[in-house]
């Protein structure tokens, strides 16, 4: 469904075939999204066709000799959603399974996601299509410089600020930071975030997805009356942001029943040792042989016992196909972009209550923005601070959802995305267009 306006431009200017709004793949979930919320937007949505279509793309070879002396080549992406509030913010992916169109969904999600807690950034994303499992050190290395190099005409600490994401980490974010001061002549910290702290990371930034999903699901489980003592949760995705979830509701009294990763499905209805269960993922990888669980069929996870479904792992997990069967009252969605449109309004329809992405996992580009300021302030706090400002944020953010989900009837998504959209349309009217 399209406003008359984007229909009238649409038919005017045919929409390049990358943006095809009608192909299934994360961009279109993104494109549909928008146009929930469009009727919410009042005068602001005259500049709605902004938010279609992402300001710029780079797509970018990566050659690289391999330990054995071939030559490979990778395919990259960076890809700039949209600066009308600030520099580009978003994560870098290395997966098997990048494509073009999942890179333009996590760039716009970022955008509303910045803007949902008001960080002053647009939204970016960037990836390689590449299993990094099957590179040696040395290959992730060079891989991850030359694709830096090749980026590096749109990235700059006041211009797009990578960080990390699925098999990215502090190492590599590291590569990134060296590589781009190599090649501007000046070390540049503020290039990238989620760096080792002896590179001017911030303490706090490793936990800080995971801490934010945890903190709207505290503050959602308040305002919900449901009990987080006692209560079972089930966590897809046990690296960065579920496994740090999951330590911080263990902790919190809640038990950890059921963890799936791309190594299995495991299941414990009593509660997982959840510190166990990391050091498993730590020694070995993934979930799979954990002595303290037992194996579940990783298509049964779905429909397992439990109070609390975090899925954080990938996108278009929860799906038209499994959604009925699940049983939590809540879901908190570590990953980006892990429910598809028609799984929404079937857990909507259940009456599952559905905290989202571009709200609940915040937390970690929130803890982007501090580890920003203190490198550019040279100024570094501390720990509690961090925390501590990180809770404030993610509270105030999710209070103002919440109250603009009560007041129109909607959910959580439309909610925050009506908050962010009008964020990001109103600073596009207050710039203009130029020339
Ligand atoms: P990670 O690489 O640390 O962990 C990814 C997890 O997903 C691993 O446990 C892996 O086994 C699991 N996984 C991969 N493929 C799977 C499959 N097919 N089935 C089940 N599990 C699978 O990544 P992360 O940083 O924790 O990111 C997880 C999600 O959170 C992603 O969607 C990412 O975009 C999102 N996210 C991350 C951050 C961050 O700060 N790291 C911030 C916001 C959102």
């Amino acid at each position: 469904m399209h406003s008359p306006a984007t229909s009238a431009s649409s038919a005017a200017h045919p929409l390049p075939s990358y943006l095809n709004p009608h192909e299934l793949g994360p961009w279109g979930q993104y494109l549909q999204q928008v146009d929930r919320v469009t009727p919410y937007l009042g005068s602001l949505a005259r500049w709605v066709e902004t938010l279609k279509r992402p300001k710029r793309i780079l797509v970018v070879d990566v050659p690289i000799e391999m330990d054995d002396g071939r030559i490979a080549h990778f395919e990259g992406y960076r890809v700039q959603h949209n600066l009308s509030r600030g520099p580009g913010k978003g994560g870098v992916r290395f997966h098997q399974d990048v494509t073009l169109s999942e890179v333009m969904a996590l760039s716009a999600w970022m955008s509303v996601k910045n803007a949902a807690v008001n960080v002053p950034y647009g939204g970016a994303k960037g990836g390689i299509r590449v299993d990094p499992k099957k590179l040696s050190r040395g290959e992730l290395e060079r891989l991850t410089r030359r694709y830096t190099s090749e980026i590096g005409l749109l990235i700059g600490p006041s211009k797009d600020i990578p960080a990390p994401d699925v098999n990215t980490n502090g190492q590599v974010m590291a590569w990134m930071m060296d590589t781009y001061s190599m090649n501007t002549g000046a070390t540049a910290t503020g290039v990238v975030t989620g760096k080792p702290v002896d590179l001017g990371g911030s303490l706090g930034r490793v936990e800080a997805t995971g801490r934010g999903v945890f903190t709207v699901g505290m503050e959602a489980a308040k305002l919900t009356g449901l009990a987080v003592q006692g209560a079972r949760v089930a966590v897809q995705g046990f690296g960065n942001v579920g496994g740090t979830a999951g330590k911080l509701f263990a902790d919190a009294g809640a038990k950890i029943v059921a963890v799936q990763d791309h190594t299995g499905s495991i299941h414990n209805a009593a509660g997982l040792d959840v510190a166990a269960l990391l050091d498993h993922v730590g020694n070995t990888g993934g979930v799979g042989g954990f002595a303290g669980a037992t194996a579940m069929d990783n298509g049964d996870f779905w429909g397992v016992d439990c109070d609390i479904l975090i899925p954080a792992a990938l996108e278009g997990q929860i799906t038209k196909d499994n959604a009925g069967k699940i049983k939590a009252k809540m879901v908190i969605e570590g990953a980006n972009g892990p429910t598809t449109p028609e799984a929404d309004d079937i857990l909507n329809d259940k009456g599952v209550l559905v905290l989202p992405d571009v709200i609940a996992n915040a937390g970690g580009v929130t803890v982007s923005y501090f580890e920003w300021v203190q490198d550019f302030s040279s100024f570094f706090w501390t720990e509690d601070e961090i925390n501590a400002r990180l809770v404030r944020i993610m509270q105030e953010a999710f209070a103002g959802v919440w109250q603009v989900a009560q007041e129109n009837k909607v959910s959580l998504r439309t909610a925050t995305f009506i908050v962010a959209c009008k964020r990001i349309l109103h600073a596009r009217e207050m710039r203009g267009l130029y020339p």
